[in-house]
């Protein structure tokens, strides 16, 4: 196999990971030490109330450099972590992570600031759940109203009854729940109305279609009116341009994150940003 010879970085690209089992082997190898080589880290992207680009929170998410110092997109990554379990400790640290960091931006005197964090099914599943998430609220002193946790859609739909036992816990912690990627899977709305969730994250896909097809639009609008029937907040993703801000705003979305405010950033970045006046409005 040629891309053997060439142990460099672009074999973490290749189209054919994903597939090959001794190719997932060696990157989950690779995951697994650098987990414990600390080439694990949390960058935040903030999210923003769209009619003046105000922050009122941030968005944690995952990051690996490999020991070449390269890059592996989540998307790649976490799928490999669900399915070994590494998730479960994963996750944990980036929980703990995100909490420590909240905290920080409480401190700062950004009182409001929510703090929203990915997680897996495979960490609702695991029964130390509910206690790693109420200690790294107390180790870090922060009270949950200002965390946030994103469960996907399908992970919703894939195990429902568990989801909404998980979800009783963590609204007893004042935690809230958004669904995330929402429009993506297959919600059953009878399904949904059980889920006591807060908020639904419009998928980029569909912020991306809003502009270009009536398909798009439609099932934006469709998300939007669904959360407001629900009482749910609708948040959008993947913001990229001036006028997808203005026609979620006309759709009656009013909050969002994206590239047109701000990438994902570390730590002290994001506490400079937040320092800044809102780019817009
Ligand atoms: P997600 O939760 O839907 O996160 C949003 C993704 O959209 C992020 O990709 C973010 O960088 C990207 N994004 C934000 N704004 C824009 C934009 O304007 N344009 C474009 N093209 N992209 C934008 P990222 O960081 O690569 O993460 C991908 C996925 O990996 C996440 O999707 C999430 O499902 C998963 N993930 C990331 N971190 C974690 C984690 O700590 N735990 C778990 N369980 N999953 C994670
Ligand atoms: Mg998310
Ligand atoms: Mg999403
Ligand atoms: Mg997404």
């Amino acid at each position: 196999q040629a891309k053997s010879q060439h142990r460099g970085s672009s074999q973490y690209f290749s189209s054919a990971m994903g597939t090959d089992a001794r190719e997932r082997f060696k990157l989950l190898k690779g995951l697994r030490a650098g987990f414990e080589e600390n080439r694990l880290f949390v960058v935040y992207q903030p999210q923003v109330r769209l009619s003046d680009a105000k922050a009122i929170g941030a968005e944690a998410l995952l990051r690996w450099r490999t020991e070449e110092g390269n890059f592996v997109p989540p998307d790649q990554f976490i799928p490999l972590a669900e399915k070994s379990g590494l998730i479960i400790s994963i996750g944990e640290f980036v929980l703990r992570t995100s909490c420590h960091q909240l905290k920080r931006m409480l401190d700062l005197g950004h009182e409001d600031f929510r703090m929203c964090v990915n997680v897996s099914l495979a960490q609702f599943r695991h029964p130390g759940f509910m206690e790693v998430l109420t200690s790294a609220l107390r180790d870090t002193g922060v009270n949950g109203r200002n965390l946030e946790l994103e469960i996907t859609e399908s992970m919703a739909m894939e195990d429902t009854e568990l989801v909404m036992h998980i979800l009783a816990d963590i609204k007893h912690c004042g935690v809230s729940v958004a669904i995330d990627d929402f429009g993506t899977g297959f919600s059953s709305l009878s399904h949904l109305r059980q889920l006591d969730v807060d908020r639904l994250k419009i998928d980029r896909a569909f912020v991306r279609e809003a502009q270009t097809s009536s398909a798009g639009s439609t099932i934006a609008q469709m998300v939007i009116n669904l959360g407001r029937g629900l009482n749910l907040t609708v948040i959008a993703e993947g913001i990229e341009t001036e006028e997808q801000r203005q026609q979620l705003l006309e759709l009656g979305c009013h909050e969002g994150q994206g590239y047109l405010f701000a990438r994902p950033m570390q730590a002290d970045q994001l506490e400079r940003w937040m320092e800044q006046p809102a780019a817009l409005g």
